[in-house]
């Protein structure tokens, strides 16, 4: 699967039993639809944060291309705390792409219990990873 911003090949990482897909290059992160709430774990606010999702039609921000059906992505915000965080998600539902850092300001505003497993891991990856 090709990174829907730079183009290249992205590898697949294993996160608890979850396949992610993630770009070495921009550090951005794809999941199918339905992966988002395997990570979560917690249903409940699984399906709150999800029920917040709102189709931001006016977003300035460049739209991307879903890796899977190549059509133009959804923005989508998510939740109503500030400062917005906005995703892309596929208008198939095919999954959701997150930039750089988006996947873990979604833990972070999910209210998950402290010691979750994936925010952690999520943590470690990214202060390890960062490229500059
Ligand atoms: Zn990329
Ligand atoms: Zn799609």
């Amino acid at each position: 699967m090709d990174c829907p911003v730079c183009k290249n090949a992205m590898i697949t990482l294993e996160l608890q039993d979850v396949e992610i897909d993630y770009c070495t290059d921009c550090s951005g992160i794809w999941l199918d639809a339905g992966e988002l709430e395997l990570l979560l774990g917690e249903q409940e606010k699984a399906a709150r944060l999800l029920d917040s999702f709102k189709i931001d039609s006016r977003s300035t921000e460049k739209t991307r291309k879903c890796p899977i059906c190549r059509k133009k992505m959804h923005k989508v915000i998510v939740g109503s705390s500030k400062p917005t965080l906005l995703i892309d998600k596929c208008r198939k539902a095919d999954g959701l792409w997150f930039d750089k850092g988006e996947l873990q300001d979604i833990f972070e505003r999910a209210n998950l219990d402290e010691d979750n497993k994936i925010q952690k891991l999520l943590t470690d990856m990214f202060e390890h990873g960062q490229k500059d």
